[in-house]
Parts: C-alpha cells; structure tokens; sequence
C-alpha cells in the first residue's frame, strides 16, 4: 500500500506527514488494519525498540472540580459514583507510589481535580514530590494539577517534577462543545509554561466524544507542534453521570487506526495508550503494543484497570519487554535536547483529559437453558458488536489512594 510505505518512510525520517494522508490511515479498512498497524510496528522499533514504557498514577485529590468538562467524572454536577477526597498526604502517595514501582512502573503520575492548583497546593504537592523521590530511587514523577499561574511550573520543577501533564484532549474548534470554564488556549499556555520551567510536557487527547476524523487530525497536527515529549492517548469511558454516558461510538479496530495515526504523526514522541484501553480495544489490546511504547499500569483515576499482573502478562505474551529504570525512553535526540533544557526523560498523563475517566457496572450474569430433551446446558454467550456500548467493562475505582484497600499493580 503507497500510503503506509509513505508514512513508514516519513515516519523514520521523524517527516510530518500531510493532513490527507493521516485522515487516509483513519479512513482504511478493517481489511487493511494489520497492515497498518505493522507499518506503524516500524516506526514504533526505530524509536523505542520493543520497550514498553510502565506509568503509574496517583490521583492525590478525587472529585469535587469546579470545571465542566463534558467527559469527566470529576466534573462540576457529575452524577458517577466515584470516590472523592481531598489531598493525600505526601506518605499516603509515597506509599501508592511505591506500589507501583514494585509492580514495574518507573514513572509516577501525580494528578489532583481541580482548575488549577493555588500556590498552597503547589508547597503541598512539592512536598509530596519530595518524599516520593526520597522513599523510590530513581523513580520519575509527572505532576498533573491543571493549568497553572506564573511561576508554579518553576516551583514544581524544582521541588523535582520531571515532567507536567496537560492535555489539549480535542481540537481548538470543538474545546468549547466540551468544556466551557476555560480555553483550549488555557490548556496552550500550561504547556508552554511546563516546557519554559524545564519539565518534560507531556500533553494527548481524548477521542470518542463524538468528533469527526478532521477534530482527531487538528488535534494530533497541534500536538505535533506543541511538541510534547509523550502524548497519551485516551479512549472515552462514557461514565453514567456525565454528559457524555451515551458517547459509545468506539471499536477495537477504530482504536488501533487513531493509535497509528498518532504514531506516524509523532513517530519518536512517547505515544502512550491510556484511558479506556481494556473497555475500547478489548482483547485487541496486545495488537496496540505494536503501535504505542508506553501504558498504565493498573487503576486509572476514578476507574479500575485491569490487574497489574494481567498487564505484565500481556507484555510478555506479545513479545514485548517492560523498560527499566536504567534506560532513557526517549530516542537520544529528543533525550539530548531535554537535558539541555533541564528536564529528565518522557512525561505521565492520565486517562481523560486534565484528569481521568471511571465508570460502574459488573459482568452479566451468565444464563442457562434446559434443552428439550432433558439436562440443562449454558446458553451461548451473546457476543456483543464490535461498536456496542460496554457498561459491563466499566468499574468505578474503589481500591488504591483513597481506600483501605490495595493499590492494584
Ligand atoms: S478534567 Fe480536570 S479540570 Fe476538567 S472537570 Fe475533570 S478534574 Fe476538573
């Protein structure tokens, strides 16, 4: 095929490709979705070699936001049962941090609701940084606290945040369809801030909240030219309680044709596949590890992941291995030119926009029949279309910070 030879060349040679060609590679055909992910598999290997990249997040402070962002279950008047607190102490993190270094991540995400943080929640996530980094060697930390004012980045930057997360999460002319209480130009501006501090900008998107191909392709084209060092990429969980709920409008297959385009639209960023990734792709999910370097490992913020354990496993079923502290994720050009800003290594994010997705429900009972002629056997199992909507997927985190029970990782 002449346009994924194209966008492999492209792509190696770290060349923007056109708008049209990455609308085409949105446009394919299931019939054409292994290769696509094969050629996006190559671009992915120059880069990152077969390394998958453990991210690990810490919602420090749950629900209670004053923003409105359409698909988050943090949101102003979100009805979703998720679990709401206010800040963790800086041992509290430190300790689910440490959960998740143990279980092979070797980043930590520190992400906190809200608009953005005051200058007291600034001393007070500077503090936790600190024990973090104290209590896990060698560990990385990404801050995610909301747009932030003049001179936080800096504060946080030298409290030790090696990264900030901010994501643009849609395209500039569809951000106010999504959220009113503040701007995509807000969102700009918090990266730029993050870069200017020296920090790694990790920024993505959000996709299936009802966005046309062109929105995905503005959206990826602004993050190519924003030039974060890691793009997480986020697949709706319409939550029950939020504007969003009836937004199920995602396959396994859509999923792995927006992962590609991402890569080959920024083929040596860190493209890490977040939220949503066990409800959209499914039993597809080994399929992304062609395509993406990095995921998360465990819960999301308001919504439970599959075990830790089950990630491992399929890292290593698909022939992948998890990177180790010791190495840099980053190709050394972007390594190198990091540095020479002041930062160390790639960036965190999390699963839905300034803070994550979640959602409730449990497996379906499984049904029995009695056959006619006598005994009873299981009925057969009602296999679900490919785009139908996946409430039976989606758990409210009620584990890890926040809880007495245990971090899963
Ligand atoms: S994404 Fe962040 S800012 Fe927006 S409603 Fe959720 S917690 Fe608030």
């Amino acid at each position: 095929m002449d346009l994924l030879n194209t966008l492999v060349e492209k792509g190696l040679r770290r060349e923007l490709p056109t708008r049209e060609e990455a609308l085409a590679v949105l446009a394919t055909s299931d019939d054409e979705l292994l290769d696509v992910v094969a050629a996006a598999g190559k671009v992915r290997r120059q880069w990152f070699g077969r390394r998958v990249k453990l991210n690990y997040l810490v919602n420090l402070k749950s629900g209670l936001c004053p923003e409105d962002c359409s698909y988050c279950s943090q949101r102003l008047g979100s009805k979703a049962e998720i679990l709401k607190y206010t800040w963790l102490k800086p041992d509290e993190a430190s300790k689910a941090a440490a959960a998740g270094v143990a279980g092979g991540a070797k980043r930590v995400c520190l992400v906190a609701s809200g608009r953005g943080p005051t200058d007291r929640d600034v001393d007070r996530v500077s503090q936790t940084i600190q024990t973090i980094k104290e209590q896990n060697e060698g560990i990385e930390v990404c801050a995610c606290l909301g747009l932030l004012s003049e001179g936080q980045a800096e504060r946080l930057r030298a409290a030790g945040a090696d990264a900030y997360n901010h994501n643009l999460n849609t395209s500039e002319a569809t951000y106010g369809d999504i959220t009113t209480t503040h701007t995509y130009a807000d969102r700009v501006d918090t990266v730029h801030q993050a870069q200017s501090a020296g920090m790694s900008a990790c920024s993505g998107l959000i996709a299936g909240m009802g966005e046309s191909d062109e929105d995905l392709v503005d959206v990826v084209f602004s993050l190519r030219e924003l030039d974060p060092d890691s793009v997480p990429v986020n697949f709706l969980i319409p939550f029950e309680g939020t504007p969003l709920a009836k937004e199920w409008n995602l396959t396994p297959q859509r999923c792995l044709r927006i992962l590609a385009m991402v890569r080959f639209v920024c083929p040596d960023v860190e493209v890490r596949l977040a939220g949503g990734r066990e409800v959209h792709l499914r039993s597809l999910q080994p399929l992304a590890l062609h395509v993406v370097n990095s995921i998360f490992l465990g819960d999301y913020l308001t919504s439970e992941g599959q075990e830790g354990k089950a990630d491992l496993a399929m890292i290593a079923d698909a022939g992948f291995e998890v990177e180790g502290a010791g190495t840099t994720t980053l190709p050394t050009h972007r390594a190198d030119a990091l540095e020479a800003a002041g930062a160390a290594g790639g960036c965190g994010g999390h699963s839905g926009g300034g803070c994550g997705p979640c959602g409730d429900g449990a497996p379906a009972d499984t049904a029995a029949t009695c056959a006619p002629t006598g005994g009873c056997a299981p009925a057969p199992a009602a296999v679900p279309a490919a785009d139908q909507a996946r409430t039976d997927l989606v758990a409210v985190r009620r584990r890890g910070a926040g809880t007495d029970l245990p971090p899963n990782a």
